[in-house]
């Protein structure tokens, strides 16, 4: 669903162009808007790079058409490639950490993706591992690998910047966004950096994650259960650049469930834990700037809902807390 009003040809056509809404919480001062992600035609933010990238990928000759494409992925970076890879002529396989939700594993199949499980325990860096092993063996195939390719960044840079600033006139303060790969916020972070030197650039992530490393700081790892963020190893996360950052909020999976739970109460969203983290993170920085502790160019805040609650509810989402974490 989109803003698109003319009869499309493609389900392509349907990525992007997401809904910028008012998340009503935080000071009165300060407004707050949420780019509603879950509106693409897999449901995620993801989607954004698996059009873009294939298409990129293809047009640069990285693959020809009928090969495969093989990607580490939380799940939803999955979803997305399946659907392009489908609609452009290629073959997809998703490396999952056993971990990762059920649905999303279901929807990838679903959408004609085969689907590789690699232990828990190996994190993501095991899937990345796997997925370049069975690209050894697959003629024809890729890893597009949205840990380290510039092209996932990018995506963002030329569609989810844009559309922000287009949405508010110009007028953005500060831009909050989780970070997985780190892809979202680069590319966003990079678009209104040149905006305007001076907006904010906040980093989410669950604590146990450990992007403060790249700040300096020694922070241990820990297991977490908001699912799509953070890292357990910043070495993997080639896209950060922490010259485009000016803050890391961690926000715990307490905080970022019991948001969530009335993100949807009080505002009808239905969205999963790394939204309820991300708006968690917006309301600090929303309160800072109403404080005074942070000088923005425009009082308004920006981040992104990167996926629906729907896709965890086998997990016990909308459970008691001790339900959900266990
Ligand atoms: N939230 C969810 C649910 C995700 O799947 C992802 C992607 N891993 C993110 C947030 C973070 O996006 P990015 O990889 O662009 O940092």
């Amino acid at each position: 669903m989109t803003t698109h009003k003319e009869p499309l040809s493609s389900v392509l056509d349907t990525v992007g162009e997401t809904p910028l809404v008012a998340v009503h919480t935080g000071p009165s001062s300060v407004d707050v808007y949420a780019k509603l992600e879950s509106f693409n035609p897999g449901g995620s933010v993801k989607d954004r790079i698996g059009e873009y990238m294939l298409e990129r990928m293809l047009e640069r000759g990285d693959i020809d058409p009928g090969g495969t494409v093989i990607e580490p992925t939380a799940g939803n970076t999955g979803i997305g490639f399946a659907i392009a890879a489908k609609q452009l002529g290629l073959e997809a396989i998703c490396v999952v950490p056993e971990r990762f939700s059920r649905e999303k594993q279901q929807l990838m199949r679903a959408l004609g993706a085969e689907v590789v499980n690699t232990p828990t325990e190996a994190e993501i860096a095991g899937a990345v591992e796997r997925a370049h092993e069975l690209a050894a063996e697959i003629d024809n195939s890729v890893v597009p690998q949205q840990f380290s390719n510039p092209l996932n960044a990018e995506a963002h840079y030329e569609t989810t910047g844009p559309e922000i600033y287009e949405a508010l006139d110009g007028e953005v303060g500060a831009v909050v966004a989780g970070c997985g790969t780190a892809g979202t916020l680069m590319g966003i972070g990079r678009y209104a950096r040149e905006q305007h030197p001076d907006t904010h650039v906040c980093a989410v992530e669950p604590e146990g994650s450990v992007y403060t490393r790249f700040f300096g700081a020694e922070t241990d790892h820990e297991e977490y259960k908001t699912e799509g963020i953070g890292t357990s190893d910043p070495a993997t996360n080639e896209l950060f650049e922490p010259e485009l950052v000016d803050d890391v909020l961690q926000v715990s999976d307490r905080a970022a469930q019991a948001e969530l739970k009335r993100l949807a109460r009080e505002e009808g969203h239905l969205v999963g834990s790394s939204a309820g983290a991300a708006s968690a993170a917006t309301q600090r920085v929303a309160e800072r700037i109403s404080d005074g502790q942070l000088s923005v160019p425009h009082p308004t805040v920006v981040t992104v809902f990167p996926d629906t609650s729907e896709r965890y509810l086998s997990k016990g989402i909308y459970e008691a807390f001790a339900a959900w974490e266990g």
